[in-house]
């Protein structure tokens, strides 16, 4: 399939994980890529998109910094036209007890989490009113946006939030042709996770390298954790023309693992 043949997305944290394969998912229906991120690595993860036969390039944008936020999307245009799909993904986790948790780890995760996403969509909704053809807006938000874990009351907060954010300003941009939808990814392997595994499993008891991981993921439906390929086919369809008549919805990806708030990773009943 080629839905998006010439379009121009831009994947903030499209270097690695889950946001790689979001890039990887649309550079292989045709889409031009620009994937943000705030290593110098990010312009090698491009190199492999135009391995494939894809338009793709690497920029490096601290998405909590609305100077750089602008340049990434004078780069998207300069090097593609005007942007369709803006995918705000990039995103940190720390996880602390209430007692430790410090202003610094609040101020980070806010900033990247949910700050980030505000520079991110008020510089493409911008963007994508002047050049007049609408556009699609994706905001990763996670399960902690349905149900925050134990040991992360920042990152719960920062996720809820991009849950709010992406609600009110789809009704905003209703009328623009643009929808703004969120993905709550639920245990996906990437980088992220080996951090999880390794600090939530040294909090909540003696779990060795990977064992943390592997008691949670049987509390999922599916009992397998997800792949970004199970999150970019969700962007994907969001993206696509057959979800024209979808807006402000946050949809998890995760196997079943959530389906109301009732489960409980580090209750008493695990
Ligand atoms: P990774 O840690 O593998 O990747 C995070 C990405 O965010 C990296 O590309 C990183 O860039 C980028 N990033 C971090 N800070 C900034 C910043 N200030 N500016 C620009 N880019 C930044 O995480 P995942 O792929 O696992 O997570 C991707 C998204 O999915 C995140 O928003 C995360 O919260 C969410 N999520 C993930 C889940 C999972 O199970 N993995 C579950 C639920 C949600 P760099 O490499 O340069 O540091």
């Amino acid at each position: 399939m080629n839905r998006f043949e010439g379009k121009t997305v831009v994947v903030t944290g499209g270097n690695k994980g889950i946001g790689f394969a979001i890039a990887q998912r649309f550079a292989s229906e045709g889409a031009n890529l620009v994937i943000a991120s705030v290593e110098a690595g990010v312009e090698e993860a491009a190199a492999k998109l135009r391995e494939t036969g894809a338009k793709a390039v690497g920029v490096i944008c601290d998405v909590t910094d609305r100077g750089a936020v602008a340049a990434l999307y004078d780069r998207a245009e300069e090097e593609f036209g005007a942007v369709d799909i803006s995918v705000q993904n990039a995103g940190i986790i720390t996880i602390a007890k209430i007692d430790d948790l410090t202003e610094d780890q609040w101020d980070a995760t806010m900033a990247v989490n949910t700050k980030g996403v505000f520079l991110c969509c008020q510089e493409a909704i911008r963007r994508m009113r002047k050049s007049g053809k609408g556009g699609r807006l994706i905001n990763m938000a996670s399960g902690q946006a349905r149900d925050g874990f134990i040991y992360t009351p920042h990152y719960a907060a920062s996720k809820f939030g991009v849950m709010g954010m992406t609600q009110s300003l789809a009704k905003e941009v209703a009328l623009d042709n643009i929808t703004v939808n969120a993905i709550c990814p639920g245990i996906i392997k990437t980088d992220m996770w080996d951090y999880n595994d390794r600090v939530w499993g040294e909090m909540l008891g003696d779990f060795g390298p990977g064992e943390l991981m592997e008691s949670w993921v049987q509390n999922i439906p599916m009992k397998r954790a997800g792949e970004g390929k199970h999150v970019a086919a969700l962007a994907a369809f969001i993206a696509s023309d057959d979800a024209d008549y979808i807006t402000g919805q946050t949809i998890n990806v995760d196997g079943g693992l959530i389906m109301s708030a009732s489960h409980n990773p580090g209750g008493e009943d695990e």
